[in-house]
């Protein structure tokens, strides 16, 4: 099974974690932005039970748009934050990819917020499209078609997803 470390700046904060994350995601968020620094979130999820946690965190809670409440967990020294939970997703943890220091690391497979995405950023181009869970088949095949034929994927071989989940 594949054996993973995450870490923060300093190394303080630290997790292992055995076997394969369930969902790859990218964020495109203004909270994710602000949190992170950068213009995009990137994480991994995994079940609780794959985690082992290692030195002190600290937590900060927001409330996400869709209600539920998320808890970011921090290094107190360095102040990177490594992973979070989130009522959204009971039962797992999510971890920040960066995290890893993995260049190898899987890359994601979904991309939410794309509202809010930097232009110049998207999801690799052989990611499918996906249907995002507030618009149906249609509506979503529509909005595509409208950016596609506006440009707006000009340079791209797919567009990237999106869905109403938090990250
Ligand atoms: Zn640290
Ligand atoms: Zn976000």
């Amino acid at each position: 099974m594949t054996s993973r470390s995450a870490a923060c700046s300093c190394g303080q904060l630290h997790l292992s974690i055995e076997g394969e994350p369930s969902r790859i995601s990218m964020c495109h968020c203004l909270e994710c932005q602000r949190r992170t620094g950068a213009v995009i979130s990137n994480q991994a999820r995994f079940r609780r039970e794959q985690v082992t946690f290692g030195g002190k965190a600290m937590a900060w809670m927001r409330t996400a748009e869709s209600g539920n409440a998320l808890t970011f967990h921090f290094c107190p020294t360095c102040g990177s934050t490594i992973y979070w939970e989130g009522e959204g997703f009971p039962g797992y943890v999510a971890v920040a990819i960066g995290s890893f220091a993995d260049p190898n690391f899987p890359a994601p497979m979904i991309g939410v917020w794309e509202e809010s995405r930097h232009a110049w950023l998207s999801l690799p181009p052989d990611t499918p499209p996906k249907p995002c869970r507030s618009m149906t088949g249609s509506q979503f095949g529509a909005s595509l078609l409208s950016r596609v034929s506006a440009g707006h994927y000009a340079d791209r071989r797919g567009p990237s997803a999106r869905s109403s989940s938090a990250s």
